[in-house]
C-alpha cells in the first residue's frame, strides 16, 4: 500500500515534538507563576514590618513580574504552529490544505475565488464553524457548500481573516496545533495588469522583479498581519507554467521581513504532465533548477542540498481524492487516475514528511526558546532579591548579637568589680570587727 495510517504517522510525527515541548513550558510556567506569587506577597508583606531589609524596588521588580509571567502563559496557551500558503488563483492552494486534511473542507474550484484569508484551526468542542474578524459571533458550518455560501455572503476584503474552526479528532495536523492560513489569490481581473508580468518575464527572464506590479497592493500590511509568526510557507505553484514574477515578488518582501523563512515549493498539477511522459523528466529538471535557483541565489534563503528537501512535484487534487477513498475504506488509488499515481503520492507524503519536521523545528526556537530564556531570568532575578535580602537580614542579626556581647562584657566586668569591692569591704569590716572586739575585751580586762 501506498499510505500509512493517520494514525501510524500520528504516533512518529515530529509535531508531537511541539505538542509535549508546550505541555512542558506550560507546566514549567505555572510552577513560575506560583513562586513569582509567593515571592511578590512574600516581599511586600516584609517590607510593611522591616523597611531596612527590602527596598522599594525590591517589591516593584517581583510584584510586576507577576503580570509579566501572566502574559507569557497567555501567549504560550495559544501557540501554534502556522503554515500560510501562497500562490495564484487555481494553482491549487485549497487543494493541497485539504489534501493534508484529509477532508474537503475549503471550497476549491474554478469559479472560486477566496477573496480573503482563511485560517483553518481545530476547535476544542467538536464543533465546526466559522468567525469573521472582529466578531465574536460563531456562525456554524457543516459542510464546504455551507462555508463557501458563508464566505460568498461576507462582504470581506482581501485583508481580512476568517477564521475557520474544525473538530481537532478529524486531522491528527488540528490535533497537534498546526493552523492553515489560505491567502486570497490574485483575483485581478484586468487581462492588462495580468499580461504584463508575464510578458515582462518572458522578455526579460533573467529579471528576477517586474516593477511597479505586485500580487496585491496592500502586501506589506498582508505579511504584517498574517505572516509575521508564520512557521513555514508554502508556495503552491503551477508545474504547467513557470514561477510568476508576482509570486516570487510576495517571497522577496517575506524575506525582507523575516531572517531566513522556511519556504516550500510545491509544483502542483503534476498529474497533468503524466500524458507528456516523453518530456517528463526535462520539465521536471527545468522546474526543480528554477526553483532552486528562487530559494538559493534570489532569496538566499537555502543551501542548494536544503533546496532539494524543499522542491516536490505533487497533485493534490489526486491526494485528496486518494484519502477520501482511503476514508471509506476504499483503496487509493480506486478511480481513474492518471499514470504515474503511486509516485506523486509517495512525493506528497515525503513533502508532509519534510514539512512537519521544519514546522516543529521552527516552532519550538522561535516559540519557546526566548519563553525560556525569559523564565530563567526571571527566576535568577527573584533569587537574587531573596538572597540580598536574606543577607541583609543576616547582617542585622550579626550587628545584634555584637550589641548584646558588648553589654555582656561590661556586666562582667562590673560584676567582678562589685565582687572585688564586696570582698574589699568584708575584709574592712573583718578588721573593723576584730579590731572592735579587740579594744572591747582589752577595756573589760582593764
Ligand atoms: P486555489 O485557488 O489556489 O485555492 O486552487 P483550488 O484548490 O481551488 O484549485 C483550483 C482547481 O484546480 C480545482 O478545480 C481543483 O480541483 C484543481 N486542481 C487542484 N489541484 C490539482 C491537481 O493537482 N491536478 C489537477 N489536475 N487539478 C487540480
Amino acid at each position: 500500500t501506498v499510505a500509512p495510517s493517520a494514525d501510524l504517522r500520528n504516533s512518529s510525527s515530529p509535531l508531537q515534538r511541539f505538542v509535549k515541548g508546550k505541555r512542558k513550558i506550560n507546566d514549567i510556567f505555572v510552577e513560575i507563576e506560583d513562586y513569582v506569587l509567593d515571592s511578590s506577597n512574600y516581599v511586600s508583606a516584609l517590607r510593611k514590618e522591616n523597611k531596612v531589609i527590602v527596598d522599594e524596588g525590591d517589591v516593584k521588580l517581583v510584584t510586576d513580574y507577576v503580570q509579566k509571567i501572566k502574559g507569557i502563559r497567555d501567549v504560550l496557551a495559544r501557540d501554534h504552529m502556522k503554515v500560510a500558503f501562497f500562490g495564484r488563483t487555481s494553482n491549487g492552494k485549497s487543494s493541497v490544505i485539504n489534501a493534508m486534511l484529509r477532508d474537503k473542507i475549503l471550497p476549491s474550484g474554478i469559479g472560486h475565488t477566496t477573496n480573503c484569508f482563511l485560517q483553518v484551526e481545530g476547535s476544542e468542542n467538536g464543533e465546526s464553524y466559522l468567525m469573521t474578524e472582529g466578531c465574536q459571533d460563531k456562525q456554524n458550518v457543516k459542510s464546504v457548500g455551507q462555508l463557501a455560501h458563508a464566505l460568498c455572503k461576507e462582504k470581506l476584503n482581501e485583508n481580512q481573516l476568517v477564521r475557520i474552526f474544525w473538530p481537532r479528532d478529524k486531522c491528527f495536523l488540528l490535533r497537534d496545533d498546526v493552523v492553515f492560513v489560505d491567502s486570497p489569490g490574485k483575483s485581478n481581473t484586468n487581462i492588462f495588469f495580468r499580461l504584463v508580468p508575464v510578458l515582462w518575464q518572458f522578455l526579460y527572464p533573467e529579471l528576477s522583479m517586474f516593477p511597479g506590479i505586485d500580487v496585491s497592493p496592500n502586501l506589506d500590511e498582508w505579511i504584517d498581519k498574517h505572516c509575521l509568526d508564520a512557521d513555514v510557507f508554502v508556495l503552491v505553484a503551477n508545474a504547467e507554467s513557470t514561477l510568476m514574477v508576482t509570486e516570487k515578488n510576495f517571497f522577496h518582501k517575506v524575506s525582507t521581513k523575516l531572517s531566513k523563512p522556511n519556504i516550500f515549493i510545491l509544483n502542483n498539477r503534476w498529474d497533468a504532465s503524466a500524458s507528456e511522459m516523453d518530456f517528463q523528466d526535462q520539465v521536471r529538471a527545468q522546474h526543480l533548477e528554477r526553483a532552486a535557483d528562487f530559494l538559493v541565489k534570489e532569496l538566499k534563503v537555502c543551501s542548494p542540498k536544503e533546496a532539494n528537501e524543499r522542491i516536490f512535484f505533487v497533485s493534490a487534487k489526486e491526494v485528496l481524492q486518494a484519502r477520501l477513498n482511503e476514508e471509506k475504506g476504499m483503496p487509493p488509488h480506486s478511480g481513474a487516475l492518471a499514470e504515474g499515481f503511486p509516485n506523486r503520492y509517495f512525493e506528497f507524503q515525503d513533502f508532509e514528511k519534510k514539512f512537519e519536521e521544519c514546522i516543529s523545528k521552527s516552532a519550538i526556537k522561535t516559540k519557546f526558546e526566548q519563553h525560556s530564556q525569559r523564565g530563567k531570568s526571571v527566576s535568577q532575578d527573584i533569587r537574587d532579591v531573596m538572597e540580598s535580602i536574606y543577607e541583609k537580614a543576616l547582617a542585622t542579626q550579626k550587628d545584634k548579637s555584637f550589641v548584646k556581647k558588648d553589654l555582656n562584657d561590661k556586666l562582667n566586668f562590673t560584676e567582678q568589680q562589685l565582687l572585688l569591692i564586696t570582698q574589699e569591704m568584708k575584709e574592712k569590716i573583718h578588721h573593723m570587727v576584730e579590731d572592735v572586739e579587740q579594744r572591747v575585751s582589752k577595756a573589760l580586762s582593764e
